[in-house]
């Protein structure tokens, strides 16, 4: 009897598992018929300077509308696009869509500000990948210091050898490298050396748990740490006064959070920005 129940409960656990598998690949279906009928979109989510308290650039940040008005959240799409090696086109598309925006602040008079932009780990296993990105800047016809690759630990300890060299090509043409999510992944602090880095993210997790010692210490090393490398460092997930005022007078350089701004579409941003003014 036990063996039969064993049996059936393996059963169950092999349909749920098809079930799921059949819900991704319908989910990867619609996400593909969406963006070849362009209907993804870019957000940007300001980044704001602690010492001059200014907006001084932006992340771009995907989002997959629903016909329900409700989106997709890109924890969901953004493996289901890694997975599939979707991302290499929608990346692209990223990229093109970034250097647009930035020529178009300039054009409304932000000539100043940059856009980060996420890059995971099949596009840098392609091989066009650093020629595209040159590529589309030199299209644009923009500053490459204004352009800003993240990249998360996990991307550099999947393939050191690829990435490093990718980002060491970038970095040469004036491109900028951030490292995303800093202190949840498992990198080798000796990564970070090699890296051609100019800015760590400290991780939301730490923002958020600034409150216990845990968190704060963590933030206060990975701050220092940054400040040692000469690198600048920015908070993600601010979203209260006090989180700000804590990693002030831990010497970070800037924030990115709610409690300035959540992700806008392009139009809403000029006008935030133009508010700021
Ligand atoms: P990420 O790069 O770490 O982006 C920051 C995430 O934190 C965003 O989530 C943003 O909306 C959220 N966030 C920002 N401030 C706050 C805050 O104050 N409180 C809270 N609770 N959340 C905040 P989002 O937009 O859902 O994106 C999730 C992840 O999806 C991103 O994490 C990034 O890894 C990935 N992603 C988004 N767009 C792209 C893309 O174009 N390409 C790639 N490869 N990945 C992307
Ligand atoms: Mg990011
Ligand atoms: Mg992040
Ligand atoms: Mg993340």
């Amino acid at each position: 009897k036990a063996k039969k129940q064993l049996g059936q409960n393996y059963q169950y656990y092999q349909e749920d598992m098809e079930e799921q598998m059949a819900e991704r690949l319908a989910l990867l279906r619609m996400l593909r018929q969406d963006f070849a009928h362009d209907r993804l979109q870019l957000w940007y989510q300001p980044q704001v300077s602690l010492n001059t308290e200014r907006v001084v650039g932006m992340e771009a940040l995907l989002r997959w509308p629903q016909t329900n008005g409700q989106f997709v959240s890109p924890a969901v799409f953004i493996p289901l696009a890694e997975y599939s090696g979707l991302i290499v086109d929608i990346g692209s598309w990223v990229l093109e869509q970034a250097c647009l925006q930035i020529k178009q602040l300039q054009k409304q008079g932000f000539a100043q500000l940059r856009i980060a932009v996420n890059v995971s780990m099949p596009q840098f296993r392609n091989h066009g990948f650093v020629q595209s990105v040159i590529e589309c800047v030199q299209r644009h016809q923009i500053d490459p210091q204004l352009l800003e690759l993240e990249i998360t630990e996990s991307v550099v300890m999947d393939e050191p050898k690829i990435v490093i060299e990718a980002l060491q090509k970038l970095k040469n043409f004036g491109i900028k490298v951030a490292i995303d999510d800093f202190g949840i992944g498992f990198s080798s602090l000796s990564y970070l050396q090699q890296l051609p880095l100019d800015r760590i993210k400290v991780d939301r997790a730490f923002i958020r748990d600034l409150d216990k010692v845990e968190g704060e210490v963590i933030a206060e090393t990975i701050i220092s740490l940054g400040k040692r490398l000469n690198l600048s460092t920015i908070a993600e997930g601010v979203e209260t006064a006090a989180q700000e005022q804590a990693v002030k007078a831990m010497g970070c350089d800037e924030v990115q959070g709610f409690m300035y701004a959540k992700p806008m579409p392009a139009a809403e941003l000029l006008l935030f920005l133009q508010q700021q003014k």
